[in-house]
């Protein structure tokens, strides 16, 4: 059964889906908005008091959800993988201080690399930063790419490879972020997603849309409708496996960034409530 969206209090937003706005906008835009979460990417964050701009978001009526991003673990030296393992532990401490509960991971993946010894890296990478994880009670979402990212941004393609990474590390902070970009056309999808909340490992829900063509591997995301994802089943996949977190909405894209971002943000809470 699919549940309409009535409401807004489980609308999150991620701040790279308003990118031309400080993050100190978006937080005000939002909350006038009725958006009840915020994702923050680390590069908002840049020259600001962490811990203020924390106190800023509650202090608005935003929870704030994640803090994007972690991982990029694989590297062709161990000196490089011990620089990404330091960079993660930052990204915890930076975690702590905004009060965010957890970490979107990017696994990585290095074209040198074959893709399973990169995945082998990339457990190898987490476990590193898992004791960290615990001191600051950090929750880490393994989020899967889709394979068109194999080449450098991650060797984990599908819920399948998340659930077994997840399940072989074997811990409560570790699970997955779903978002139906990298996954909408895994035949398995469905099962993934039930292990995944089964598991207990279903820690986040990313939503936008796949537009045809693209025009850009990256930035060329659509917002939900304007492509052939099936937004709202997912969503009813997520909910069925147990999740009643946030719906994130996490759009890249240079069409929708040359709009003003007030208009974007009332486009945004329309395709929430009627293509989500
Ligand atoms: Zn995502």
């Amino acid at each position: 059964m699919i549940n309409k969206l009535t409401d807004t209090s489980k609308l999150c937003v991620h701040t790279i889906t308003t990118k031309p706005w400080e993050i100190e906008q978006s937080i005000d835009e939002f909350s006038a908005a009725g958006v009840g979460g915020i994702t923050v990417w680390r590069n908002t964050l840049e020259g600001r008091d962490i811990t203020a701009t924390g106190d800023r978001i509650r202090s608005n009526g935003l929870d704030v959800v994640s803090l994007c991003r972690g991982g990029f673990f694989p590297a062709d030296t161990a000196a490089q993988r011990q620089e990404a393992i330091d960079d993660n532990k930052r990204a915890i401490d930076e975690a702590a201080a905004l009060g965010a509960p957890l970490i979107v991971l990017v696994c990585g993946a290095n074209p040198n690399i074959p893709l399973a010894a990169s995945r082998d890296q990339i457990q190898a990478g987490i476990e590193a930063v898992l004791p960290y994880a615990e001191q600051h009670n950090i929750r880490l979402a393994i989020e899967p790419l889709h394979p068109m990212y194999a080449d450098t941004r991650s060797g984990v393609n599908t819920m399948t490879q998340a659930n077994d990474m997840a399940e072989a590390i074997g811990h409560s902070l570790v699970g997955v972020a779903v978002d139906v970009f990298h996954l909408w056309w895994d035949p398995r999808l469905e099962q993934e997603i039930q292990r995944c909340g089964d598991n207990g490992h279903l820690f986040a829900f990313h939503i936008c849309d796949w537009k045809f063509p693209l025009d850009d591997m990256l930035n060329d995301r659509g917002l939900m409708g304007e492509g052939c994802i099936d937004v709202p089943l997912i969503r009813s996949w997520v909910e069925k496996a147990g999740f009643n977190g946030y719906n994130e909405v996490e759009i890249f894209s240079n069409r929708h960034w040359a709009k003003d971002q007030k208009v974007f943000l009332q486009e945004i809470i329309n395709a929430y409530k009627n293509k989500s």
